[in-house]
Order: structure tokens, then C-alpha cells, then sequence
């Protein structure tokens, strides 16, 4: 009798905590402040990132009173990567959403959107992306050390995410995907897949953990498309309809 009183005490405490709305998304914005991350002709990513993540923070916020939306910034400041991480740690969050945008260099067309999770280089593409987002940290003081070594231009410094289990791979995959189905369903926008690269800011969270490329600064007609508002306003909804999706699944 006893074993199913506990048993009765114990699943209406998980009732409760699901009741109580305890789920905590992380938006963190690409950049800032003195890191204006790829430019374009007419604007910079760290601007592009914030619009879209404010507008799908407010969509979160409106829509989903039982998810608690936090941002790791939410103007146009500098914030370092382990920081960005560590915010989302402290908030013991469920999800955590980095949007970025892309580029390429010289005079290469691209278009399309990408959605990375944490894993293995396995393309030299990918590699280039990984090493662009994580080259912010040269910015920070003392990096060597507060990154345990890592060196965001060196090839040998990524083959140490090849040995780092995580357990939030298949969520952060199973995100990954619906964010991109989305991005084609919701915006109309090219989807050009989930990929696996070795982003920092991604090893140092401990949950379920995505860094979206919006599409490509360094061709004309996305860059143009990122500074609209109907545009950001679509990339935001393509994201807030992959979490509730996503959310509804778990
Ligand atoms: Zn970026």
C-alpha cells in the first residue's frame, strides 16, 4: 500500500511540473556589439539575428504562456560565447536556438537555409561555417584559456568533438528538422538540410542545442529578403511553428 502511495505522490509530482509550465527556451542571438559577425552590402548579421529572434521570442511569449522565453541579449551588445552557453545552463533550458546568418566569401552565390546541431566535421563545407562562428572568440581576452586550448582556425582543434558523446543528439536532430521543414513550408525559402559541425558555443550547452543559418548575407537577393520585415517575420514563424511541433512531440 505504501509502494502506491509513493508511486500516486510520485506521478502527480511530474504532473505538476509539467503543470507548472517548467519549460525554459533559450533564443540567443548571433553576436553583437563589437562583433558584427558576416557583413553584407547593406547590413550585418548581428542585426539580421537579433530582428528574428526578438520575433520569435515574442511569438513564444504570446502563444505559449507555459514556456519561459530568455534571451542572451536582446540589444546590441557583445556577449562572449562561453557566456552565451552558460546563460542557458543557469536557466536549466529545454532548448536552446542560436540564429545566425550565413556568407560566403569572394563573389560565391549560395542560397538556402541551414540548421546545425553539435557533431563531427565531416565536410570541409560545414568546416568553414564552424570555424567562421566560432573565430568570435580571438575577441575575447584570455580564449586559450577559457576554451581549454582551442584554436577556432586550427583543423586539429575540431577533431575533439569526434570523441564527445551527446546525449541530446537525437533532439536536437529531431529540432533541427522540423525548423528546416519550416523554413520551406512556412517561408518558402530554400531548405537545404541538417548538418553536424563543430560549433562552441553548441559543445558548451547542456541540452538539446541548434545553430540556425538564415540564409546567405553575401548573396544580394537573401540579404535583401533578411532585411524585410516580411521576412524576418516569416523566418521567425518558420521557427516558432518547428517548436511548437517539436514541443508537442515530446
Ligand atoms: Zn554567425
Amino acid at each position: 500500500m505504501r509502494g502506491i502511495m509513493r508511486l500516486f505522490v510520485f506521478v502527480a509530482a511530474l504532473l505538476c511540473a509539467q503543470l507548472a509550465g517548467a519549460y525554459t527556451v533559450v533564443i540567443d542571438p548571433g553576436h553583437g556589439g563589437k562583433d558584427s559577425g558576416a557583413v553584407g552590402k547593406i547590413s550585418k548579421e548581428k542585426n539580421i539575428n537579433l530582428a528574428v529572434a526578438l520575433k520569435l521570442g515574442e511569438m513564444i511569449e504570446k502563444n505559449c504562456p507555459d514556456v519561459k522565453v530568455v534571451y542572451t541579449r536582446k540589444t546590441d551588445v557583445f556577449i562572449e560565447l562561453h557566456q552565451r552557453a552558460h546563460i542557458a545552463n543557469k536557466a536549466k533550458a529545454d532548448l536552446f536556438i542560436s540564429v545566425h546568418t550565413n556568407a560566403m566569401p569572394k563573389k560565391i552565390i549560395r542560397r538556402g537555409t541551414e540548421t546545425y546541431t553539435l557533431g563531427m566535421h565531416r565536410a570541409a563545407d560545414n568546416l568553414a561555417v564552424a570555424k567562421r562562428e566560432n573565430s568570435v572568440i580571438t575577441l575575447e581576452s584570455n580564449y586559450e584559456q577559457k576554451y581549454e586550448g582551442f584554436d577556432p582556425n586550427s583543423s586539429e582543434s575540431y577533431i575533439i568533438f569526434e570523441f564527445m558523446q551527446d546525449q541530446n543528439m537525437a533532439s536536437s536532430v529531431s529540432f533541427a528538422k522540423e525548423v528546416q521543414q519550416q523554413f520551406s513550408r512556412t517561408a518558402g525559402r530554400i531548405n537545404k538540410g541538417v548538418f553536424q559541425a563543430g560549433f562552441l558555443v553548441l559543445r558548451e550547452t547542456s541540452m538539446p542545442s541548434v545553430l540556425i543559418e538564415l540564409g546567405y548575407i553575401s548573396t544580394p537577393d537573401e540579404e535583401q529578403y533578411l532585411n524585410t520585415q516580411k521576412g524576418q517575420q516569416a523566418m521567425a514563424e518558420s521557427i516558432f511553428n518547428a517548436f511548437k511541433s517539436y514541443k508537442n512531440k515530446k
